[in-house]
């Protein structure tokens, strides 16, 4: 009775198990990561345009897996969004981040870490609350610490992530839009956002050195947001020519490989003084 379509019925329950297998296997891994300290932080620097200092560093996870070597953010965050796993990432990030920016306070660092806090995180009723735990645990100053959030995850929740944003910055920390330029979102509607800073993605940097349409998109963006009083960070320059026209278009902070990759924290302090020095 069941041969017709039943081969089909098998084909995918099979599939399916194996699929359910590799996302076990990857929660159980992921969890064991975390027991296991095999996450760290990198950090890559942002040239502030105006004084030729680094004087921010946004803080981005890597997996130190046990046989892959440096897994990046890509494979996992995402996957841990998805699957429950993404607050206590979020947690170790946010903690290890304060702990970070207190050892840079104590040494006398002029250093903001930014700290990407996913859509889930900012859900999240307890964010608020952990957040200030970290900081007056570790003695950390707000104003030390940034949150990169994106536009979707505003939207998402209107209403309470304003909120959250709103006590956030009443703390001292800083706001920033992440990868802006990528969403769909009415513009009028994202000027209004209880915000510091706007990141503009990778996306719309690339191609403004030799695109005239794109530079006009991109400066057209960087004076509407200064008009607006946010600083503008451009992500993802490589290339000095696009230095040249984001200091004409008025752009505050510029991060990407031209100046570094993300670094572990030693590479980055020597960098920092490197910067300090010239
Ligand atoms: P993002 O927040 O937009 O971070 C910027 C990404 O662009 C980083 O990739 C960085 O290494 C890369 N990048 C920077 N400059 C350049 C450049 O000049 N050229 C190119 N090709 N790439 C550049 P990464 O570290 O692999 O992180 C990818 C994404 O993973 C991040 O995008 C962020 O969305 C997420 N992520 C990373 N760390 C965390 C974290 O601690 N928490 C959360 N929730 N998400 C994180
Ligand atoms: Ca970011
Ligand atoms: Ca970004
Ligand atoms: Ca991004």
């Amino acid at each position: 009775a069941k041969s017709k379509g039943g081969g089909h019925y098998c084909f995918f329950t099979e599939k399916m198990r194996t699929n359910a297998d590799r996302i076990l296997k990857k929660e159980l891994e992921l969890r064991h990561a975390l027991t296991n300290r095999q996450f760290a932080l990198h950090f890559q620097p942002q040239l502030n345009l105006r004084t030729g200092r680094i004087d921010t560093a946004e803080a981005l996870i890597r997996w130190n897996h046990p046989t892959r070597g440096l897994v990046m953010p890509g494979d996992f965050i995402p996957f841990a969004e998805s699957h429950g796993l993404i607050d206590e990432i979020g947690d170790w990030v946010m903690t290890e981040a304060v702990r970070t920016a207190a050892q840079w306070q104590e040494q006398g660092v002029r250093l903001k870490v930014s700290i990407n806090v996913s859509p889930k995180q900012l859900q999240r009723v307890e964010l608020i609350a952990m957040i200030r735990a970290n900081l007056e645990h570790y003695g950390v100053a707000p104003s030390r610490i940034e949150i990169e959030i994106t536009e979707a995850a505003i939207m998402r929740d209107e209403g309470h992530s304003f909120e959250r944003l709103e006590k956030l910055r009443d703390d001292g920390v800083t706001v920033a839009l992440d990868d802006f330029g990528t969403g769909y979102s009415n513009l009028s509607q994202l000027m209004l956002l209880p915000m510091d800073r706007l990141k503009l993605d990778k996306s719309l940097i690339d191609g403004i050195a030799n695109d005239q349409r794109k530079w006009t998109i991109a400066i057209g963006m960087i004076r509407l947001a200064r008009d607006l009083g946010f600083q503008v960070v451009a992500e993802g320059v490589e290339l000095p020519e696009q230095v040249e026209l984001l200091e004409e278009a008025g752009c505050d902070f510029i991060q990407g490989y031209l100046i570094s990759k993300p670094l572990p924290q030693p590479e980055l302090l020597a960098l920092v003084d490197a910067f300090q020095a010239k």
